[in-house]
């Protein structure tokens, strides 16, 4: 007997990369191996020089296909076994590593908009719908719109084993949110990138597109971020921790240097208004969804807890945005 091993990777296409799959039938009991594809047709190769690796870090149960079949999340390699340059998970592991003592947890709520043909999912034919307002955490089929593939996504994560911990409807029709975690750096990143291939594949089956477009549409309407919550174990138990972790983001290039890898189009979203803060002024604060960092309001009466930082785009690589966190953060927790 055999089973289905479906290879997922992210592929090297600027200035966001896409998710990629393709399937390997294995034999009963035999672990899904380092594999191989075409890098000049996923903008990671030449055409003359066009093998890649995908070398499995993360596997689990498939729960579209189910029985024995498995997701196989993998890194992208060169014939010689160097990480390949658009592999960031990579770039993440020997800093994870490094800074693995302060246990670091992330949340990470991805934000993102159903799109039926041209139009975000309830937008009518022609015009707009009725201004923001009654769609975040709305009922009923004049507030929300999709919730079946929501709902079926949800359902199949839990049977995959994401840490998933939520989900609610946005605040522009169409737009929706998942999140994961806690879970440390590693974990957490790749239970977002397979929980985004679910998506994906989910949302298809009802011919539907979901993006994770910062600002997909124009006008009076909330852009979609993935804000990025981080605690350390020194900031789950007390809150000078949490404060020097929020000084740290603050500091000299600091700021710009987050911003630049917080996703793509970032300036258009980060404008100040609809609950950000704009892009190039940094600021951390109480209870203030107009902060770059919020502390949460209960956070500051427990005197411990953890930090949302409200800067990524929904199209953040989460490798990359935990990568600067826990650096940053942890760089100047150790002090
Ligand atoms: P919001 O109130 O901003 O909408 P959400 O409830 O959507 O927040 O998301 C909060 C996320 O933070 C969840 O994924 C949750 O698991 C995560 N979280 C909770 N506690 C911690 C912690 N100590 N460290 C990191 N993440 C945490
Ligand atoms: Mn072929
Ligand atoms: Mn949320
Ligand atoms: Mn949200
Ligand atoms: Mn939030």
């Amino acid at each position: 007997m055999s089973y289905k091993a479906e290879y997922i990777w992210i592929d090297g296409t600027e200035p966001t990369a896409l998710l990629r799959s393709k399937t390997k039938i294995l034999d009963d009991g035999a672990e899904p191996p380092v594999w191989g594809f075409d890098g000049s047709s996923t903008n990671q190769a030449e055409g003359h020089a066009s093998d890649r690796v995908l070398r499995p870090v993360f596997t689990c149960p498939d729960p579209i296909r189910g029985g024995a079949n498995v997701l196989v999340l993998a890194e992208v390699e060169e014939t010689n076994g160097d990480p390949h340059v658009s592999n960031t998970r990579a770039r993440l592991r020997p800093i994870a590593e490094r800074f693995a003592d302060q246990e670091s947890w992330f949340g990470i709520e991805q934000e993102y908009t159903f799109f039926k043909g041209s139009r975000p999912l309830g937008f009518p034919e022609a015009g707009f719908p009725a201004p923001q307002g009654p769609y975040y955490c709305g009922v009923g089929a004049d507030t929300v719109f999709g919730r079946e593939i929501v709902e079926l996504h949800l359902d199949r994560c839990l049977a995959a084993g994401l840490k998933v911990s939520g989900i609610n409807a946005e605040v522009m029709p169409g737009q929706w949110e998942f999140q994961i975690g806690p879970a440390g750096p590693l974990e957490v990143a790749d239970h977002l990138w397979v929980a985004r291939w679910l998506l994906y594949r989910t949302a298809e089956e009802f011919g539907v597109e979901a993006t994770l477009d910062a600002k997909p549409a124009r006008g009076d309407w909330n852009g979609a971020g993935a804000h990025t919550n981080f605690s350390t174990r020194a900031m789950r138990e007390g809150y000078d921790a949490i404060i020097t972790a929020c000084e740290a983001l603050g500091e000299g290039d600091k700021p710009m240097e987050h911003i630049t890898h917080y996703g793509a189009g970032i300036e258009g979203r980060l404008t100040g208004a609809h609950e950000t803060a704009p892009w190039n002024k940094y600021s951390y604060g109480v209870s203030d969804r107009g902060a770059s960092v919020r502390i949460p309001w209960q956070v500051e009466v427990d005197k411990k807890g953890y930090i949302e930082d409200r800067r990524p785009n929904a199209n953040v690589d989460p490798y990359v945005v935990t990568r600067l966190l826990v650096n940053t953060c942890c760089t100047a927790l150790e002090k």
